[in-house]
């Protein structure tokens, strides 16, 4: 096939086997993210690890309720784009029917692994019959939002804060294009075109946050939320949440972010094209001083 390309070898050094912590308490799991030291950036291994966690608390039957928190100071920073455990050249066992983008052309490699990885998994995951809380501390940015997003209730501490600043990149938002659902569209397009952090309380304010809590309030909030939820009878959330998430789509959550995927495909192949680059020249750290270069202007 001439079509294909020699993958690329990069060096990756993960910092950990265990990228995610599972455990059941009663009737309520936990999933966590555990690489606290690059704040939780999601990377390949720690999107297929969550998927496991999430198999497996569907399948265990005394679970009735999932949260999903970060270990360290933050919830999530986004997606992996630059640690040395960035795995966006490697080959996984998929849970989607796309083939594998390691070997891959021009715009199809970021295409595919996009499809399988972000928005893919971000579907899968909303779509898991136990209602799922996450429990948000510190930065939920960018990829971070998505992973908070699929989940059915968040919880926040008032040192949370909410941004998608991929627009600087040239990127209409990150993959997963619920945010004309999580906030009302003028907000949204404020959120997007801004790039700027929303503090929990606005959030909250907004409706895109269930509750703000203190710091040292937020696992006991939480874990009593579960514990209250996982009293109704199991049968009757799942349809709950189905009757909820199908009326979101008759909306037109779902067909809407698949086209929006499209047009983030388009900026990340322009991107390409003019500066070789389908961030745009960006990485963690260029984009996190343009901000702080915006926030001080603002
Ligand atoms: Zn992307």
């Amino acid at each position: 096939m001439d079509d294909l390309v020699e993958p690329q070898k990069p060096d990756i050094v993960y910092e950990t086997d265990e990228p995610i912590l599972y455990s059941v308490k009663e009737s309520i799991a936990t999933i966590s993210m555990n690489r606290p030291k690059y704040n939780n950036a999601q990377n390949s291994q720690m999107t297929y690890a969550i998927d496991d966690a999430m198999r497996q608390a569907v399948d265990d039957d005394a679970v009735k309720v999932i949260i999903l928190r970060g270990e360290g100071k933050h919830f999530s920073a986004g997606h992996d784009i630059g640690t040395p455990g960035r795995d966006l050249h490697k080959t996984f066992d998929r849970k989607h029917l796309w083939w594998d983008h390691t070997n891959k052309p021009g715009g199809e490699l970021l295409y595919i692994r996009e499809q399988e990885t972000y928005l893919g998994m971000c579907k899968r995951w909303r779509e898991v019959p136990k209602p799922t809380i996450a429990m948000v501390h510190g930065a939920c940015v960018a990829g971070g939002l998505m992973l908070a997003w699929v989940c059915d209730i968040i919880v926040a501490s008032d040192d949370a804060f909410f941004a998608d600043p991929v627009v600087r990149m040239g990127i209409p938002g990150v993959e997963y294009f619920a945010h004309v659902h999580e906030l009302n569209p003028r907000i949204a397009k404020e959120f997007l075109f801004l790039g700027e952090r929303m503090a929990a309380y606005r959030a909250y304010q907004m409706g895109m946050v269930n509750k703000v809590v203190t710091r040292d309030e937020l696992e006991s909030e939480t874990y009593s939320m579960a514990e209250r939820i996982a009293k109704m009878p199991r049968m009757g959330l799942a349809l709950t949440k189905k009757a909820v998430n199908h009326i979101e789509d008759l909306q037109g959550k779902n067909t809407g972010m698949d086209a929006v995927f499209h047009m983030h495909h388009f900026a990340h192949s322009h991107n390409d094209l003019i500066s070789d680059d389908n961030l745009g020249g960006f990485d963690a750290k260029s984009m996190a001083a343009s901000q702080r270069d915006q926030d001080k202007k603002g």
